[in-house]
């Protein structure tokens, strides 16, 4: 396959390349280049003339739970499912999100590796998916969505209720940590701090304490794990951090003292704009929390642009699942609201979450060798960053080199040119 005449932006934060080539061949990219120099031997080849528009790598959304239908459902409503619903209302959230120009994800709670294999073996179409599997947190904390009334530990009672392994102790986050890995987990996804969503504690308590966090971080480390952390407020993402976590994800009320840290120990933040800019819909949330929402965004902007500006690493992540599913891109341009470039926020979403993902030698960026991962698109992200949350605007997607999408084809037999 080669797509000719485009304008590249290859995900490494280089400046957009006019009239380029890029040429497939099985599930790699073979050459990279200007057109005039591009070795067009293959005559065979299929052709997908890209005149006036933007090739971009295929998006990386690092925080999804593709097991969790919102949109759909309140949060009380899926507490009521059945615990395996959540795999079959996954099956259209993967298309819907790979149709939103998204080709890898990393799940941090919900998904485990019957989705993957299922992915690999063509059984249902979806993105190349890193899986926590279930997040590590405390009884009564973030991740503990029993119901007061009842429920053992280890009953699941929904979707939700399916992404927590309860965490109290050293020696219980050692023997869950081992378990999530035993399962195929390739990141250990961590509660810092209490959440929006959880009955029984707000963001500003603790979730798990450093001792626990850093026996978790030692050992996932071991086996070449990283540890992902749910942290809000300013001191649990101070806490993650010294225990070494990898990546803080939401991060809301980050403070100086939590951006010299990640600024030292180089590790990332994934702001989930897309989840914490929502206005709480008291029609939909509990009563509570729509209480800690409206407080946690008093300081949302202020912290996290100030944490962009510091120039603390940034990948993208949406939280997708609490938020729309399939709308992944609204989060570049959340990003360039909070203060960042547009280029900086393409390379949040590609060459930036695939080192957080520690896949940077294969995906995140256009470059010979990688996997064909790719974008096609009218929409000029430079100027016009906003208008890539739009599905419509994303005319092609490649996934591992093929193509999974292409709004041509939709178009009705005798329509165009
Ligand atoms: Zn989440």
């Amino acid at each position: 396959m080669v797509i000719e005449h485009v304008t590249l932006i290859d995900g490494t934060g280089a400046a957009p390349a006019q009239m380029h080539t890029v040429i497939l061949r099985g599930r790699k990219i073979q050459w990279v280049g200007p057109d005039a120099e591009a070795p067009l031997t293959d005559t065979e080849a299929g052709r997908i003339d890209g005149r006036g528009q933007f090739l971009l790598p295929g998006f990386i959304d690092s925080h999804v739970h593709l097991a969790m239908p919102a949109g759909q459902l309140s949060g009380t409503a899926m507490l009521h499912l059945p615990p395996r619903y959540g795999y079959y209302a996954a099956i259209p959230l993967l298309r819907a999100t790979l149709d939103a120009g998204v080709t890898t994800v990393r799940d941090l709670g919900g998904i485990d590796m019957a989705t993957e294999v299922a992915i690999e073996r063509g059984l249902i179409e979806g993105p190349e998916i890193i899986f926590a599997y279930r997040a590590l947190g405390p009884t009564g904390g973030h991740g503990d969505f029993r119901t007061c009334c009842g429920f053992n530990q280890g009953e699941a009672i929904s979707p939700n209720g399916d992404i927590g392994f309860l965490t109290d102790g050293v020696d219980e986050a050692l023997r869950n940590t081992r378990e999530v890995m035993r399962l195929g987990g390739k990141v250990i996804k961590v509660m810092a701090s209490g959440g929006v969503w959880s009955p029984r504690d707000t963001p500003w308590h603790d979730g798990l304490n450093i001792a626990e966090m850093r026996a978790i971080v030692e050992e996932a480390g071991s086996h070449g794990v990283p540890v992902a952390a749910h942290a809000q407020s300013a001191r649990s993402i101070s806490n993650a951090l010294v225990a070494g976590v990898r990546s803080i994800e939401h991060g809301y009320e980050i403070d100086d003292q939590a951006i010299e840290l990640m600024l030292a120990k180089d590790s990332f933040l994934v702001p989930t704009l897309s989840t914490g800019t929502i206005p709480p819909d008291p029609a939909r949330a509990a009563s509570y929390a729509v209480e800690k929402k409206l407080r946690l965004q008093e300081k949302l902007h202020g912290c996290v642009s100030k944490a962009i500006s510091a120039g603390v690493k940034v990948a993208l992540g949406t939280d997708a699942g609490v938020c729309e599913h399939g709308t992944n891109l609204a989060e570049l341009g959340h990003l360039v609201d909070f203060g960042m470039s547009p280029m900086d926020a393409l390379v949040a979403g590609t060459l930036n979450a695939a080192k957080l993902l520690q896949l940077e030698d294969r995906v995140g960026s256009i470059e010979l060798g990688k996997d064909a991962d790719l974008v096609l698109t009218n929409v000029d992200p430079l100027n016009s960053i906003h208008a890539l949350a739009d599905p419509k605007n994303i005319d092609i997607v490649f996934a591992k080199g093929r193509m999974v999408k292409d709004i041509r084809a939709s178009v009705p037999a005798g329509v165009g040119a």
